[in-house]
């Protein structure tokens, strides 16, 4: 490119690049999408379509992008974790950001005719996206498992609440005002003594939401043990080696707990070497004490 007098106004960019060493996750979320799903007729309180839609614009994100190594979804969000040392954009936050959530956008709205019957129009579906860094695997969990347990609240409360109104007769307000104190227990026998529904019976995508990752038939080895201690010192031929490796893996959708460790110790791939260096520095830690 030829330079010209104009160019200096690059010096105005600013990139903000994320956290080093540090597992990033971006959060798309649907814009209005209370009211967007009443236009396409979603079923209350858990249209599967939309659900599974979601899911299927998630793995060709998952797809497109080997770095990202765990999304998490409900309602109209995901989650997408960027492994630790990804070097991606080098790391500038606003490339990664809209990168991933133009590319999730886009697939949604491709997608939209094989869940649904009727063409989308416009106001077309946009979402918004943000990224967080968490420096270590447990603040990662945590993010996860608040997610879940959200999750995990607002489904029971919408099961609730569109059983006193669907079989129940009760208008909105009306069901709002019965739930309100109630606990866990209190939704559950509402559910089951005055509806004959038992909860746990409930579909799994909507009490669990949906994890999407790589499962492979031989696991490949813990990333961070290929890559050393940053993606920098790699040669070319190491990078594309790791990419295949990679790759090879089978993106898949699961319902299922990410809470316990059953989850990340199944599929020790995920966290990599994180979770050994951790271990070992809280060991040391308390060794001091
Ligand atoms: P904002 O733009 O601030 O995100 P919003 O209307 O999208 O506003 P959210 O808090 O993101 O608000 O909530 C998403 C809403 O979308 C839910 O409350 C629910 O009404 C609706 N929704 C999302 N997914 C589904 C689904 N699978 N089935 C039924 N309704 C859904
Ligand atoms: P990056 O992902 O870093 O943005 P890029 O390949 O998109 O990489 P840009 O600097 O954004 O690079 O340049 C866009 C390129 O896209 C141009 O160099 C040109 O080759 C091509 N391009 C964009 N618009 C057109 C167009 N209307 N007709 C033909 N080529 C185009
Ligand atoms: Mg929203
Ligand atoms: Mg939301």
């Amino acid at each position: 490119m030829a330079n010209s007098k104009y160019e200096y106004v690059r010096l105005f960019e600013d990139h903000r690049a994320l956290l080093p060493n540090t597992w990033t996750v971006i959060r798309v979320d649907g814009r209005g999408f209370h009211k967007f799903s009443a236009r396409h007729g979603f079923a209350k309180p858990n249209d599967a379509r939309a659900l599974q839609l979601m899911n299927a614009a998630a793995v060709e994100v998952v797809k497109e992008l080997p770095d990202v190594v765990l999304a998490y979804g409900v309602s109209d969000e995901f989650s997408f974790v960027l492994r630790r040392g990804s070097g991606i954009f080098e790391r500038r936050e606003s490339k990664i950001v809209t990168l991933i959530t133009s590319v999730f956008t886009g697939w949604y709205i491709y997608l939209w005719p094989s869940f649904f019957p009727t063409a989308l129009s416009p106001p077309l579906p946009s979402f918004d996206g943000r990224a967080v860094s968490y420096p270590s695997v447990r603040n990662l969990r945590d993010y996860i498992s608040w997610r879940q347990v959200d999750a995990h609240i607002n489904n029971l409360y919408n099961t609730t609440f569109w059983a006193l109104i669907q079989q129940g007769g009760m208008s909105a307000a009306e069901a709002e005002k019965e739930l309100v104190g109630t606990l866990a227990k209190d939704k559950h026998e509402i559910l089951w003594k005055r509806f004959g529904i038992n909860y746990n019976d409930e579909n799994e995508m909507c009490k669990k939401g949906s994890v999407v990752v790589r499962e492979y038939e031989k696991p490949p080895p813990p990333l961070e043990e290929v890559q050393g201690e940053g993606e920098d010192r790699m040669t070319k031929g190491q990078k594309e080696r790791r990419k295949k490796a990679l790759r090879k893996g089978k993106v898949v959708v699961r319902f299922c707990d990410v809470i316990k460790d059953a989850f990340w110790q199944e599929r020790p791939w995920i966290l990599g070497a994180a979770v050994e260096e951790e271990q070992e520095e809280q060991e040391e830690e308390k060794e001091k004490e």
